[in-house]
């Protein structure tokens, strides 16, 4: 096969290159998954051209083939909460450039290779939508809802270096690696099988530490069940057990952060309540095509505890690391000035429809499935077949999977989900000759549909 009819045709598999005698030879070979990897190793470029510009278009074949495997790969997910629908066309010349907004985004460092500018526009822009006024507000765009935690964190273990950890057991697994990072104790509160904390649960731990400062992680949105912890029914708790100014709340919205202020009666998450960040993804529902976030904070804080001035670069250190990519601030700019408030508000609608639509078919095909207020993300049964968890990268959890329902997916995707789970899931049940597997334990006995729980719904099936 010539190397420029392996170009036009990207679909043609070549499973390895070869160096024979110096020469480069294409090696088809039948045996299924042997050498997908060999391709990828990074092998020394050789000194003869031809041989030289043979490798380049092997290079090129490999990153097409690869550009294709994304794209089916995408077409078929929908177990993450990854909004994978962006278009970022005018952002494309930006490519070749090395942009590094390192330091602080409020003070201008040495380095002027940067996007600062719109780094701050988003941070404004994030400020307004929480309560924050300009003038009050710090914070910066980080590489992830997982830097953002542990930002927020940091401050409030500084602000009390005695002071406990409080989280529920659902909270985000970044939450509990900051508490050993940090190595402040942490407490782990129940939740109900909602995935919200248990308010008693809370009271409870808060009353036997009372010689100690509170650092409370608030979930505005679970990983695994989208549950929306009550950040002022926390607040009335941390008051009435005498926690008074000696508290210190982050709110982790990473995924609902950007869902609920868009969402009618939905509890407010705002700083005119006595919180002291809020963290976000940015490539979450905004799609951005790295992972980046937004963390925000009170500005009086940071300045109290969180100021180092580091005269290398010229400006002050108040963020985890030190390079910070250049270019998700021009990404998560963007599309907020694409869509705007109201084009966000449309695809949350949008999104928790979609939502309702997909509980709806599985709980009619017979599948346990759950979804909480002012959330897309839907719980159900964990399908018993693995082919099927990796074809659709579900993420799965003792009895349970969810869907996390983003702009991207649409009702077609789901529709299509919906059968082949159907499909694969009567497959295995009478191959396995099991029953229906109970998740009473992870959703609660009255969104479980195995035989034991089932009693109403089969009833009025009959
Ligand atoms: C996704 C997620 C995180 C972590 O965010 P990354 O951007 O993946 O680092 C933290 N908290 C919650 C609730 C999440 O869903």
């Amino acid at each position: 096969m010539s190397h420029l009819a392996m170009l036009e045709n990207p679909d043609q598999e070549v499973n390895s290159v070869m160096l024979v005698d110096g020469q480069l030879n294409y090696v088809a070979e039948k045996s299924a998954t042997s050498s997908v990897y060999n391709r990828y190793e990074i092998d020394e470029p050789p000194e003869d051209r031809q041989a030289d510009v043979e490798r380049q278009l092997c290079t090129e074949k490999l990153l097409a083939q690869y550009r294709q495997h994304l794209q089916d790969k995408s077409s078929h997910h929908l177990g993450y909460p990854f909004n994978l629908e962006l278009n970022v066309g005018p952002l494309q010349q930006f490519q070749n450039l090395h942009i590094n907004n390192l330091g602080d985004p409020f003070i201008e460092s040495n380095y002027g290779v940067h996007s600062r500018q719109f780094e701050v526009a988003v941070l404004d822009w994030f400020a307004r939508l929480w309560d924050l006024p300009k003038d009050q507000c710090w914070g910066y765009v980080t590489n992830g809802g997982t830097e953002g935690n542990m930002h927020g964190l940091l401050v409030g273990r500084e602000l009390f270096p005695e002071g406990i950890i409080y989280a529920s057991r659902d909270s985000h697994y970044s939450i509990f690696k900051a508490a050993k990072m940090y190595r402040v104790q942490c407490i782990k509160i129940d939740t109900y099988s909602t995935g919200e904390m248990h308010y008693a649960d809370f009271a409870s731990q808060l009353l036997q530490n009372t010689g100690r400062p509170a650092i409370v992680n608030v979930n505005i949105g679970t990983t695994m069940k989208g549950a929306i912890d009550d950040l002022d029914e926390i607040i009335r708790i941390l008051q009435d057990c005498g926690y008074e100014d000696k508290f210190y709340i982050h709110c982790d919205a990473a995924l609902a952060g950007l869902m609920m202020p868009f969402i009618k009666h939905a509890p407010r998450v705002t700083f005119k309540k006595p919180i002291g960040s809020i963290s976000v993804s940015g490539h979450k529902l905004m799609g951005c095509p790295m992972p980046c976030g937004v963390t925000i904070n009170r500005s009086k804080d940071v300045t109290a505890v969180m100021s180092t001035n580091i005269e290398y670069v010229a400006s002050r250190d108040a963020t985890i690391t030190g390079s910070r990519n250049g270019h998700a601030p021009i990404f998560l700019w963007y599309t907020l000035k694409s869509i705007g408030y109201k084009g966000i508000c449309r695809e949350v609608e949008m999104c928790i429809k979609n939502a309702q639509y997909l509980t709806s078919r599985l709980k009619k095909i017979g599948v346990s499935a759950f979804l909480n207020k002012a959330s897309s993300t839907v719980v159900f049964e964990k399908p018993g077949d693995q082919a099927f968890v990796r074809k659709w990268q579900l993420a799965c959890e003792r009895s349970i999977a969810h869907v996390v329902v983003m702009p991207n997916v649409t009702t077609k995707m789901l529709r299509i989900f919906v059968q082949e789970l159907a499909e694969s899931r009567h497959a295995f049940l009478s191959r396995t000759e099991a029953n229906i597997p109970c998740v009473a334990m992870d959703i609660g006995q009255e969104n479980c549909l195995c035989s034991l729980h089932d009693v109403v719904v089969h009833h009025s099936r009959i």
